[in-house]
């Protein structure tokens, strides 16, 4: 059981909701580790806790945006679309398929209105990685995010969410978010298959961006605080023997869209534990473990905006290779929900 409440205040900085916020990435195909060899993997990083520094300024407003200068806008139907342009009172927006739509009534967003953007990976006709009893990736994904996402809310910082339900949003659509909104940072959930073998702990993976160094902190942070909080469950790990926090390069930078596309964002892609491994997904089923995991990423977050703390659990990952691009897989539909 999680004893810790939740919202605390972070090693000593109290929060006011509202009238303080805070100012101061995806995966290419299903959750896997891709290459490995299957060997037994070695002990946990370090996670030892790190000296906390004074928080930077807490700022920001929480002023309504100016429909004239929104971003992005959050639809009647609770999709959040980027705005491609202005039209009457309302406007052309990118619709999660990554067509155009032109809305009347809807909630203005503007640049840097929400502090941080979440990402639940997956949806709609891409379940992601299954477990063996049928838990399905996209929607821990999105419960965990949802509890991030009141976490963060609780510690007064704004969000968004990419995805707020069971449906298809395309990779260029979710970065275009990013782009659109320019928060604080973006933070991709995720949960992984394919380990390598069994470890004595969680085997989270968080994924920063290749030569940032603000997201390879948001990475160490947030892989501290989940493994942190999840390894007060005492069941079969499995990992990947280069568990931790790290980075994934392809043939055009980063490997995952979701860390290459959101361009100068902060992102993080989090494999947070292993649904393809049954007493994980056992755990994962649990509401009060999706919460457990939710918070752990939110305290990952706040403890990034409010701290200089470095992050933990560091590793240099072992090489992976890309999957073949051969072109001749037929492209999944993609239907937009209801705006
Ligand atoms: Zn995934």
């Amino acid at each position: 059981m999680h004893t810790a409440a939740w919202p605390l205040p972070f090693y000593g900085v109290r929060f006011r909701p509202v009238t303080l916020a805070l100012a101061a990435l995806l995966v290419a195909s299903a959750c896997g580790s891709g290459a490995g060899d299957g060997a037994a993997v070695g002990r946990a990083p370090d996670t030892a806790p790190t000296t906390t520094q004074a928080p930077t300024t807490i700022v920001t407003t929480t002023t309504e945006p100016d429909p004239a200068t929104a971003t992005a806008v959050v639809t009647p139907a609770g999709i959040v679309a980027p705005v491609i342009s202005r039209a009457g009172d309302g406007w052309v927006v990118r619709t999660p398929c990554n067509a155009t739509a032109t809305l009347t009534r809807a909630k203005a967003k503007s640049a840097g209105s929400p502090v941080i953007v979440l990402d639940p990976g997956h949806g709609g006709a891409e379940p992601g990685a299954v477990s063996p009893g049928g838990l399905i990736e996209k929607d821990i994904n999105l419960a965990v995010a949802r509890e991030t996402k009141t976490a963060l809310e609780a510690a007064g910082v704004t969000t968004l969410i990419t995805r707020s339900g069971d449906y298809d949003v395309a990779l260029p659509t979710r970065s275009e978010i990013a782009r659109a909104v320019n928060p604080k940072a973006f933070v991709s959930i995720h949960h992984n298959a394919e380990p390598d073998g069994p470890r004595d702990g969680p085997g989270t993976e968080t994924y920063y961006q290749i030569g940032s160094t603000d997201s390879k902190r948001l990475a160490g942070l947030v892989y501290e605080e989940v493994v942190k909080a999840m390894s007060q469950y005492k069941v079969a790990w499995v990992a990947d023997r280069d568990a931790g926090a790290k980075y994934r390069p392809g043939t055009n930078g980063d490997y995952y869209a979701m860390l290459r596309q959101p361009g100068k964002v902060v992102s993080v892609l989090a494999e947070l534990a292993f649904i393809t491994n049954q007493p994980e997904s056992l755990l994962l089923a649990r509401p009060e473990v999706q919460k457990v995991e939710g918070e752990a990423v939110a305290r990952g977050i706040v403890r990034y905006l409010t701290t200089t703390d470095p992050g933990s659990g560091f590793v240099e990952p072992y090489p992976r290779i890309d999957p073949p691009s051969t072109g001749s897989a037929t492209p999944r539909p993609c239907h937009d929900p209801q705006l």
